[in-house]
């Protein structure tokens, strides 16, 4: 018999709890910051790369810029050798620069707390956007969805939308806001050791009896 969307909401909820259970307080590592421009400059640099490389690479480049004005003066050959090892380092130390811009002309040097505003930063995009609106700005505006909570909310038959947008949406409908920055923690924590993305330990995880796709993947 087909889910009804208020099973579905109680299975979610389960789901969550038994992770919170699962992984406790003690999760893991993300982005390091200090200040919202740290975590804005820190989650730009986060695509397609680890968060542990990521926060390798941000001890000299938080040490050297501090305000938005410092990477808008910046030098794009010294951005782009210290962001190397992330990847793409030519396209984010762009990205680094303009957005340091941004945050200077536009924005009087403080990072903006409206998902609108941040979408207009280069390199920002709607997932990260919720999460600095969470992080810094303690708002739960959206679910921010990564290639953990993606492949995650498919297995566990949450959310079957390929564009991360609509299932952001389809999650949030799943969760209160209050939950939405743990959804994304802990799915992440989940994927990262237990539901990896070419073999996911169905005999070791505490959501088997949740999840349809248990031991068929
Ligand atoms: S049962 Fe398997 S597919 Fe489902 S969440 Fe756990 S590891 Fe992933």
């Amino acid at each position: 018999m087909k889910e009804t969307f208020e099973q579905k909401k109680k299975r979610a909820a389960k789901i969550l709890q038994r992770l919170k259970r699962e992984y406790g307080t003690n999760i893991g590592p993300f982005v390091n910051f200090n200040t919202p421009l740290e975590l804005v400059m820190g989650t730009i640099l986060s695509a397609q790369c680890t968060d542990e490389r990521v926060n390798m690479v941000t001890k000299e480049l938080f040490t050297k810029y501090k305000t938005a004005a410092d990477y808008k003066n910046a030098s794009l050959a010294e951005l782009e050798r210290i962001i190397r090892p992330t990847g793409f380092y030519r396209q984010k130390a762009r990205s680094l620069k303009e957005t340091g811009r941004i945050i200077d002309e536009v924005f009087g040097g403080k990072v903006p707390c409206s998902v609108d505003d941040l979408l207009t930063l280069r390199g920002v995009s709607y997932k990260t956007a919720h999460l600095i609106m969470a992080k810094v700005c303690g708002k739960n505006t959206g679910i921010a969805v990564d290639t953990h909570v993606d492949r995650l909310s498919r297995r566990l038959g949450l959310s079957y939308a390929k564009d991360p947008v609509k299932k952001s949406k389809e999650l949030a409908t799943l969760y209160p806001p209050a939950e939405y920055l743990n959804v994304n923690e802990y799915f992440i924590m989940h994927g990262r050791a237990v539901c990896k993305a070419r073999t996911p330990q169905c005999a070791q995880c505490v959501l088997a009896d949740l999840c349809p796709s248990a031991h068929t993947n």
